[in-house]
């Protein structure tokens, strides 16, 4: 008799999204003309740079011909790319080999995944408010969660858990609140880590968004990381890539958990990779070695530049009007307080009807998110600066 994995149903996190799809729709309905100026949703929408296009146009000319087509490619990604990542953490005072290098098809299957290579009854901490996947794949595994409280008063940086745990999840910048760990916060999470044989998941998916340059775009950047660390990262934020997909996850051969020599969990992960992934696009490969080049990495710049910008536009706006505003510098994410002591939904209708901006409540993403508003900097500029006139103008406070 087949059964359905029922930890399922104990899923909330669906409702975000959907509900915000729902109250928008019965808004448009009700007002046909209006234009709705977005600033929900966290996927980019300038196009890809020259140079990436470039690449990315090589890798599908090579699957023209069959002398230099390619079918399946090695499960952990092409070695030109994972060597061409040894030289871009080189240049960071990262030494890592190929090795422990894993190219995927991007960061949210991977944050997510890799609990499958952790006991079960493994305990994750993580950050309240966070990017769902995180909690929803533990519910999923059936696995203990713990929250870890991101608060104005902390800075939104989580303080130590209080209890023992296994699994740490730290995102920097951090998705929703535009949050960046500085060193010395993150070496109390490696300390922790090694003090009690646990692990740090280290979502560094906007790292390139940091510009401040004592600010860490990596956990490896902090002694003893190494040994207690994963890091998982993304094309996605940085080239564009949303759409195209490919990310890595780096899992150093020094790392040790609890019963383990080092390199077995290294192994572990390729094994589970070799087992039920075959492979990032090859396309998107090429398109990943355009974006290590020289090249691609200064246009990429660029258009970080253009997505800050957008930020900065966003926040200078709420602030001239009064609002309380967090996050927005280093990170693409503006985490705003709520006028009033309104809840997270009340403000999105509001935004909703007065501005016709929407935004996403921060209260979807963890009960600390309550009375937070998160706005995103992806957006042609145009729609940016009409949306923060509209609220300007509109917005009643
Ligand atoms: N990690 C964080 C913190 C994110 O905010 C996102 C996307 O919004 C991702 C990972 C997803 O990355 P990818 O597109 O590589 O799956």
């Amino acid at each position: 008799m087949a059964t359905i994995n029922r930890n399922y149903d104990k899923l909330e996190g669906g409702y975000l999204f959907s509900e915000i799809v729902r109250r928008t729709k019965v808004f448009q309905e009700k007002h046909p003309g209006v234009i709705l100026l977005r600033l929900g949703i966290g996927n980019t929408t300038e196009a890809l740079t020259p140079s990436i296009i470039k690449g990315l146009q090589i890798g599908v000319a090579k699957l023209a011909d069959p002398k230099t087509y390619t079918g399946y490619g090695d499960e952990q990604g092409d070695i030109r790319l994972r060597s061409a990542f040894v030289d871009w953490y080189k240049k960071r005072g990262i030494k890592l080999t190929t090795s422990e290098i894993f190219i995927s098809d991007g960061a949210k299957p991977d944050s997510a995944n890799i609990q499958s290579i952790f006991g079960e009854k493994s305990i994750i901490a993580i950050s309240d408010p966070a990017y769902p996947v995180y909690v929803d794949a533990a519910i999923i595994g059936g696995r203990k969660v713990v929250y870890m409280s991101c608060t104005k008063e902390n800075g939104f940086i989580p303080s130590l858990p209080n209890e023992k745990v296994d699994i740490m999840y730290i995102c920097s910048p951090n998705n929703p609140t535009g949050a960046v760990a500085t060193k010395k916060q993150l070496q109390l999470f490696v300390d922790y880590a090694r003090a009690h044989k646990a692990i740090i998941i280290f979502d560094a998916a906007y790292s390139e968004y940091i510009s401040d340059p004592d600010l860490p775009k990596s956990i490896y950047e902090i002694p003893g990381a190494k040994t207690c660390a994963i890091e998982i990262n993304s094309f996605s934020k940085w080239a564009g890539f949303t759409g195209v997909r490919l990310g890595w996850t780096v899992v150093p051969l020094d790392l040790i958990v609890e019963g383990t020599e080092k390199g077995k969990v290294n192994s572990l992960w390729n094994r589970r990779q070799i087992t039920m992934f075959n492979g990032a696009s090859n396309i998107a490969q090429v398109g990943g070695l355009a974006v290590l080049s020289a090249q691609g990495q200064k246009e990429c710049e660029e258009l970080i530049v253009y997505y800050m910008k957008n930020a900065g536009i966003i926040k200078n706006g709420l602030v001239k009007i009064g609002l309380k505003v967090f996050g927005g510098e280093n990170a693409p994410y503006i985490w705003l307080k709520t006028p009033n002591d309104l809840s997270s939904w009340e403000f999105f209708d509001k935004l909703l009807n007065e501005s016709h901006v929407v935004g996403t409540p921060g209260s979807g993403f963890g009960p600390c998110g309550e009375g937070y508003l998160r706005l995103s900097a992806f957006g042609h500029r145009e729609d940016i600066e009409r949306a923060v006139k509209s609220i300007e103008k509109n917005l009643k406070l």
